[in-house]
């Protein structure tokens, strides 16, 4: 190969891994909801680097201005149903007031003291230890973002056990930096960070329990979990990394995991496969992780993803709608993993900010007060129903999965084969915007629809969500040529008449 040829071939493959400024302008010309957010976006372009998210989640994001609850306007004053919550952050919704004003009042007396002691801290700390899964003891840790609770985590497991390996599933993401980008296993994210490999190396992944299209071509039920007793079989291979069967010892500090897998396409696998991986790590003396730091705080319709299959995690990580907005984030777990170490371990200078915990502090006042847990549940179910009543209308929804406000559907050309309708996925969130509904595309084929409001959407909003949804997917299908929907004249997404 000459020089002039590999040269070529690096820029080429860099180039089919992003859009050039050009390219995304003609999106912006095209798509832009406005003349505000047209210049606004062509600003952004022009002054911040192309490697933020801005681009990537949709052709032509919506430039947002405020909110309210569950409704979000853009600057050019169109309105949105938000079914995405900025990834599931804003729990209590947009424009909370209360929270505002909590937050407001600690601002007006410190906004920050280093990472040093502080009443509203500690008392933030007492309740979110009370709430680990099983009423079991349990300490935190702060951070600031999700990804730095993933670092703690990981820094945690393994000074405790001594042990230098932390397996996690396929598909998970547990953030960008450098040791939680070892996790992060997207093969988009290892495109992102090209070509420096993350950090992390002392990191082993298996498949996780997608069921609707299983690593290990099985059935569930049928299947038995055949994936754990995969991972299993690996546990007494001498040819496998993980242990050394005839004396019995294992060099696996953690099972680090998303229960529910957020950002892979909101996928929830079976319970029961939950059970069975922790375990495994039970029988293997292995800490289990369950990082919630977006199934977390509610979302699911528990307060925790992991409590659906009664598992109790030795560590629990957490964020995003921990403060509804302003960030903040936990590891809560068994007090003597977390003090196993001493002062100083883990250190950076905005972890328990004030303003963020008198926010926390908030959002679980208002968490008992509204029964916003138990609302999430049923609210849940309300939208999963409208979603199954679009599969029956719509051939390309090839499934639907939905635990509390946990919800997607994945679309296809074809029910039979499966085929990833990824194209007209994309095609689809950016005609949702359009029709007035916020949710972003995802899943291993880009072929899912995530749904993520906020926890307080009500079912008349969630009427509006179905709505813009059925016209989005029946135009989708005429465009593309998939199977015509066929409903009885007369009847709206939600089964009742017109
Ligand atoms: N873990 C999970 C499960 C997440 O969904 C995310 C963010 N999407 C992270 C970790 C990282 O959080 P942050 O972006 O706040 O670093």
């Amino acid at each position: 190969m000459t020089v002039e040829s590999f040269e070529k071939r690096l820029l080429d493959e860099r180039a089919r891994m992003k859009p050039t400024q050009e390219m995304i302008r003609a999106r912006i010309r095209k798509h832009a909801r406005g003349p505000r957010s047209r210049q606004i976006l062509l600003d952004v372009l022009e002054s911040e680097s192309l490697g933020h998210l801005d681009f990537a989640l949709f052709a032509c994001p919506p430039v947002i201005d405020h909110g309210k609850g569950a409704i979000l306007w853009d600057v050019d004053g169109n309105e949105y149903v938000d079914c995405h919550a900025g990834f599931a952050v804003c729990a209590l919704g947009h424009g909370n007031t209360e929270i505002g004003q909590a937050i407001a009042s600690q601002l007006g007396r410190v906004s920050q003291f280093a990472e040093l002691p502080m009443e509203i801290r500690a008392e933030l700390a007492r309740r979110m230890a009370a709430r680990f899964p099983g009423g079991t003891p349990a300490k935190v840790f702060f951070g600031v973002t999700g990804g730095e609770a993933v670092e703690i985590a990981m820094k945690v497991v393994r000074w405790y056990t001594g042990k230098p390996l932390i397996l996690t599933q396929y598909g998970d993401y547990h953030g960008r930096t450098s040791g939680a980008m070892g996790l992060t296993s997207k093969a988009f994210m290892l495109a992102y960070n090209w070509p420096v490999p993350p950090g992390d190396q002392a990191i082993i992944r298996f498949p996780f329990a997608y069921c609707y299209r299983c690593p290990y071509d099985k059935t569930y039920p049928d299947c038995n979990i055949y994936c754990v007793h995969a991972l299993e079989r690996q546990f007494e291979s001498k040819e496998a990394p993980f242990r050394n069967p005839m004396a019995g010892v294992s060099n696996v500090a953690a099972i680090l995991v998303e229960p529910f897998q957020a950002s892979a396409g909101y996928i929830i696998p079976p319970f029961e496969y939950l059970q069975r991986l922790a375990a495994l790590a039970e029988a293997y003396d292995i800490l289990f992780v369950s990082d919630e730091v977006q199934a977390g705080m509610g979302r699911t319709g528990r307060m925790w993803a992991i409590e659906h299959a009664n598992v109790v995690p030795d560590l629990l990580t957490t964020a995003k709608s921990l403060s509804n907005g302003l960030p903040m984030s936990l590891v809560i777990g068994r007090p003597e993993i977390l003090d196993s170490w001493g002062p100083g371990a883990h250190s950076t200078t905005f972890a328990g900010y004030p303003a963020a915990a008198a926010g926390a502090n908030k959002v679980l006042d208002i968490f008992e007060r509204d029964h916003v847990i138990e609302n999430a549940s049923e609210r849940g179910r309300y939208f999963l129903n409208g979603l199954r009543r679009l599969a029956e209308e719509h051939p390309s929804v090839g499934d639907t999965q939905g635990t509390g406000l946990f919800l997607a559907i994945e679309l296809v050309r074809d029910r039979e084969t499966k085929e990833p309708a990824s194209e007209e996925t994309s095609w689809a969130s950016q005609e949702c915007l359009n029709k007035g509904l916020i949710c972003i595309s995802s899943g291993y084929y880009s072929n899912r629809l995530c749904f993520a409001p906020p926890l307080v959407i009500t079912e008349a909003e969630i009427d509006r969500a179905l709505e813009a949804l059925d016209d989005v997917i029946g135009a989708m299908e005429r465009r593309f040529g998939l199977r015509p929907t066929r409903r009885p004249k007369g009847t709206t997404p939600q089964g009742r008449s017109m």
